[in-house]
């Protein structure tokens, strides 16, 4: 990792991973202080930080994102993952739903899908768009009675404080032999290197960045066996990063400069286009900037 070779210290006292419990070591990008697991590879900040989630459960932001194409289309590629596993369908629970895309996603495939989300602003406007009994605010009654054959959680573990009382969350609405899907960012993307103190995922509200092999240890230590570990990425997000880089602030200039800023653009435009392959390689060799993983519960 890159990261040890950049200013990692022991922490002192040392802080302990709360993934797999091993002694960490602290180091900063930028002003950012992070600790890393010398066992299982987990980044996370330090203890007693506390995320603010607030614009996540803003009025803003769900009108942003609510019934929007884009989140349908991400939602609908996010659930056609499961498809390449045949998973029997039962009933499921997003946690974390936001609007509800991947629910109705679900919905349309079978599943008998639920979701629930902190964001009260979120759940009324999913109710809207997929029907008013499958989303909730919290563990509502209804939804808590049951225990599910299929919990998803897109974006969600980054943002919890106490990670192994999640999981044992997770295991107390799961039946045996079902199935938990997962996707965080992921910190060992090539995105995250090329964006350094700018990588977006470094946002104060995420206390952890998993590594694979941080993963592949918290589900195993939740009683989860992995079924599939990848990531996701293709190189869009850190190109898309470049284009918003070479763009900011030259709205506004001189005939030149904008000439100028319009051939880097085109530059990057065929760098996506070239560049495919390479893309492909990156989510080859995991280092895509999403982590992906689908794992089935023990039958205890
Ligand atoms: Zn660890």
């Amino acid at each position: 990792m890159c990261v040890m070779s950049s200013g990692v210290e022991p922490s002192d006292p040392p802080s302990l991973c709360p993934v797999c419990s091993a002694k960490s070591a602290r180091f900063e990008v930028g002003q950012t202080e992070l600790f890393v697991c010398g066992a299982c590879t987990h980044v996370f900040r330090g203890p007693g930080t506390q995320g603010d989630n607030k614009l996540f459960e803003s009025e803003e932001y769900v009108a942003w994102r609510a019934g929007s194409i884009e989140q349908t289309r991400i939602a609908d590629r996010r659930i056609s993952l499961l498809d390449e596993f045949d998973l029997p369908r039962g009933r499921s629970l997003e946690i974390g739903c936001a609007t509800g895309e991947a629910v109705g996603a679900l919905l349309s495939r079978g599943w008998d899908a639920y979701g629930i989300d902190v964001s009260e602003y979120a759940v009324r406007a999913g109710k809207r768009l997929i029907g008013e009994d499958r989303l909730a605010v919290g563990l509502s009654p209804g939804i808590a009675d049951h225990k599910f054959d299929l919990l998803l959680a897109f974006h969600v573990l980054e943002h919890v404080p106490d990670i192994r009382d999640f999981g044992g969350m997770l295991r107390r609405r799961s039946l045996p032999n079902s199935y938990l899907y997962v996707r965080v960012p992921n910190w060992n993307s090539w995105s995250r290197k090329v964006s350094g103190r700018y990588w977006p995922s470094l946002m104060p509200e995420h206390l952890h960045h998993f590594t694979e092999v941080s993963i592949w240890t918290w589900l195993h230590s939740i009683g989860y066996t992995p079924v599939w570990v990848g990531t996701e990425g293709r190189g869009r997000e850190w190109l898309g990063a470049l284009r918003r880089c070479i763009a900011r602030d030259k709205s506004v200039g001189s005939t030149s400069e904008i000439a100028a800023t319009t051939r880097r653009l085109e530059v990057i435009d065929k760098v996506e286009r070239w560049g495919r392959p390479w893309f492909h390689l990156e989510e080859r060799v995991n280092r895509g900037s999403e982590l992906v993983a689908i794992a089935q519960r023990d039958p205890h």
